[in-house]
């Protein structure tokens, strides 16, 4: 069989050997529950949480007990906007996001709004990119969070983030931004004004199932609630027994995020900009978005005249994305691009390839081979 190509690393990332290297003895040797107080077992255990918990942090320039270990990126910001809302909803009721979030902060916003919230949509232009003038008329006295992403998912258009903070912080709103595609890929300081974040350890070659939520602690300290109930776990924001491999994992995979983002973020942009070089010289193809505020790994490509479905059907053995993973299954438009001012035809004709620290050089020769090649056909 043909090797299969795997250009989607914005949808996961395969684990890192280093990273199940360190995981596996906490599988079976160093299996006990950190929750436990009274021995040794759960003394490593709980030793090995609090490592990845400073691993976690010091990727982001966090203090160590501002992390708290989740499922996910998901889970993360429920307990987020959740939190924030159920803690201040009596004095502040206004929540403002984007239109071109993903679902995972989306439709914790539409919640809230069935439970009394209010909730503003920002439009961002072409190129992907809020107004900041737009969300300074928006934030008031009322509004008690700001939740703006880093980069997006299907397109890799960053937002300019310290200055949403300013303006989130002018009204004294809290500021929540979703990394989880930053993380890894460029350089995140949650002391540019943020008070809360949320990543998740598959998308930076860590293990799935496992995320964090940075909760700022102090100037300002932000107060949450608990979502899950039943035993305190993780300072009383949600309880059930840790998932001490998989945060090992996060740990470990955040370490190398950290000291390698240079070497593999070079390479990376290097290869996805000479595919889209080449895949822009079969004509009438265009950018999706910001080539400016853009994630290094990530293009999002309309190509004209060719329908996204078939063109991945065309060229099987490399995977790519249309829109995002967690959406490619509903036959709705993308709302990202739809929110950027595509046409529903536009969007049927886009895919997002987004390369990562395993692709090589010849992978990118492949796909490039294939693609265009797929184009003409398509094109007739
Ligand atoms: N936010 C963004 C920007 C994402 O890309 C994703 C996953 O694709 C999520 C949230 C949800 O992450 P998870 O499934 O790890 O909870």
């Amino acid at each position: 069989m043909k090797k299969q190509i795997y250009l989607d690393y914005n949808a996961t990332t395969p684990v890192d050997q280093r990273v199940l290297d360190a995981m596996l003895p906490y599988f079976n040797i160093h299996f006990g529950n950190a929750a436990s107080k009274t021995h040794a077992h759960g003394w490593l255990a709980a030793d090995a949480v609090e490592q990845a918990r400073q691993q976690v942090a010091d990727l982001i320039n966090a203090e160590k007990d501002e992390i708290v270990f989740t499922s996910g990126t998901t889970e993360a910001i429920n307990i987020a906007l959740k939190g924030v809302w159920e803690n201040h909803k009596s004095k502040r009721n206004h929540i403002v996001t984007v239109k071109t979030e993903h679902k995972a902060v989306l439709d914790v916003c539409d919640y809230l709004s069935t439970q009394g919230a209010t909730v503003s949509y920002l439009s961002v232009n072409r190129e992907g990119i809020i107004d900041l003038h737009e969300l300074q008329n928006i934030i008031t006295d009322k509004t008690i969070l700001v939740c703006v992403m880093i980069a997006n998912n299907e397109t890799g258009v960053i937002q300019p983030i310290s200055e949403i903070a300013k303006l989130a912080h002018e009204k004294g709103a809290f500021f929540f931004t979703d990394a989880t595609q930053a993380t890894g890929k460029i350089t995140i300081d949650v002391t540019d004004g943020i008070d809360l974040m949320c990543l998740s350890g598959h998308k930076f070659y860590g293990p799935k199932g496992v995320g964090a939520l940075y909760v700022r602690r102090k100037n300002p300290r932000v107060n949450l609630a608990t979502i899950v109930h039943g035993g305190g776990h993780e300072k009383n924001l949600r309880a059930g027994t840790l998932n001490v491999p998989a945060i090992v994992g996060m740990g470990k995979a955040a370490e190398f995020a950290k000291t390698e983002l240079w070497e593999t973020g070079a390479q990376i942009s290097k290869q996805r900009t000479k595919l889209e070089q080449y895949l822009l010289d079969a004509g009438n193809v265009y950018i999706n978005g910001s080539t400016k505020n853009r994630l290094p790994n990530t293009t999002n490509l309309l190509i004209t005249n060719v329908k996204a479905d078939k063109l991945t059907a065309a060229v099987p053995l490399v995977s790519m994305a249309m829109g995002s993973a967690c959406t490619s299954a509903a036959a709705e438009p993308s709302h990202v691009l739809k929110a950027m001012g595509l046409t529903d035809e536009e969007v049927f004709s886009s895919v997002r390839i987004s390369v990562g620290k395993y692709t090589t050089d010849e992978e990118i020769d492949f796909a490039i081979e294939k693609i265009t090649a797929a184009i003409k056909l398509l094109r007739g």
